[in-house]
């Protein structure tokens, strides 16, 4: 089964795909960890996307959709995708449905975190302290949230009919909301 999680920053996306990623033996696939991963090895994507990165800017759409095709068309992790940061804007969301398509999978799960504008910051704060992220500072977090607001935010649209799509609060701790998104969970 193939799985979104969908929320603005902070809102517990990556704790439970990593989750996820054991309940069912799946694929973590954050965009976010990619690009800075092409930041770390000083790729020539790196040195393009670094500024925006630390700016908390989104980086084009074409270098993420890239960036998760060989994933999508890999047999190996062929409806095990845990989709972490991935679509953020409605090109990236029908980018994805059409590479879904293509390759002949489906979504079979769509989780969005509801989180508000203070908790996000509560806990993008203490996040800083732990993995001194540098797009973790006060001014950058406000940044992201607006334009996750903006671009992001609008993608619900595009999910929200969808029978497979669940709303959890992601205020909650983090057990609770693993054991919601079990519920949904069939393996
Ligand atoms: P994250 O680790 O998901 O919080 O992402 C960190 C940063 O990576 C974001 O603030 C963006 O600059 C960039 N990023 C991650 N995923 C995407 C995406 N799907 N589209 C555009 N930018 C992204």
């Amino acid at each position: 089964m193939n799985i979104i999680l969908f929320g603005p920053p902070g809102a517990g996306k990556g704790t439970q795909a990593k989750y996820l990623v054991k309940k069912i033996n799946g694929f973590q696939l954050s965009t976010g960890d990619m690009l800075r991963d092409e930041i770390k090895k000083d790729t020539q994507i790196g040195k393009v996307i670094i500024n925006d990165m630390n700016d908390g800017k989104y980086i084009s759409d074409e270098i993420v959709n890239n960036l998760i095709k060989t994933s999508i068309f890999d047999p190996q992790k062929k409806n095990k995708l845990i989709f972490d940061g991935y679509p953020r804007s409605l090109s990236q969301a029908k980018n994805l449905d059409l590479l879904l398509g293509e390759s002949n999978q489906k979504i079979g799960c769509i989780f969005y975190l509801n989180v508000n504008k203070n908790t996000i910051i509560e806990r993008i704060n203490k996040r800083k302290t732990i993995e001194k992220r540098s797009d973790d500072e006060l001014k950058t977090i406000l940044k992201r949230y607006d334009i996750y607001m903006e671009t992001t935010r609008p993608v619900l649209d595009f999910y929200s009919k969808n029978l497979n799509f669940h709303e959890i609060d992601g205020t909650l701790q983090i057990d609770e909301i693993t054991r919601k998104i079990d519920t949904f969970i069939n393996v």
